[in-house]
This record gives structure tokens, C-alpha cells and sequence, in this order.
């Protein structure tokens, strides 16, 4: 149970320093500018690409966080959604907001699948 309170902790953790990373992310709007040389206005457009898949990651991470939050209330939670075994809890403190045990996800790998 104690192991448990931990790994609610450590994703409580994740998901603060998730947000604290966003709010940063968030700061440079305007630096849309409009450049007199093209080139610049290119490799801008290429950053401001770039800060929005970086965006997108965290977004997709922070929903797993806050889902797996949830499924700490719950009985399922530690269990792999495949295979229905206990997932270590050693694997767990490293990504504590993992569904899948390894050998599923190495299964699963295999077969090119991306959730
Ligand atoms: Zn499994």
C-alpha cells in the first residue's frame, strides 16, 4: 500500500514539473515576428513547429499522468492492461504511468503497434 502512496507521489511529481516545463514553453509568443529576410522568417516558422510537437508530447504525456493518477484509486492499477499481470513494482517507479508490462510491450513493439 505504502508502494502505492509512492508511486502516487512520484507521478504527482512528473505531472508538476510537466506544468512547470509548459508554463515556460508557453512564454514566447511574441516572438512571431515578421522578418525582412526570408530565411529568418523560415527557420522561425521551423522553431515555432518544432515548440508545437514538443507541446503535443507533453500534452499526450500529461493525459497518460493524470489517467494513471486515477487508476491509482483503482484496483487495476499496476496491472498490465494486456495480460492482466502485476507490472514490477521497480519498472513502475521508472514510469510509474506504464500500462503495458515489458514483455507485453516488448510483444507489442514487435508488431509495429504505437498507442
Ligand atoms: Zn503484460
Amino acid at each position: 500500500m505504502t508502494k502505492r502512496v509512492r508511486l502516487r507521489e512520484e507521478l504527482s511529481r512528473q505531472r508538476t514539473s510537466l506544468l512547470t516545463e509548459w508554463n515556460f514553453s508557453l512564454v514566447p509568443p511574441s516572438e512571431r515576428a515578421c522578418y525582412a529576410d526570408p530565411a529568418d522568417q523560415a527557420s522561425n516558422d521551423f522553431e515555432q513547429d518544432l515548440a508545437i510537437q514538443v507541446r503535443t508530447r507533453m500534452i499526450a504525456r500529461l493525459k497518460r499522468i493524470e489517467r494513471a493518477l486515477q487508476l491509482t484509486q483503482t484496483k487495476s492499477y499496476g496491472c498490465c492492461r494486456r495480460c492482466r499481470k502485476a507490472i514490477p513494482y521497480a519498472r513502475l517507479t521508472v514510469q510509474p504511468d506504464t500500462l503495458f508490462c515489458v514483455s507485453c510491450l516488448a510483444r507489442m513493439e514487435r508488431k509495429h503497434y504505437r498507442h
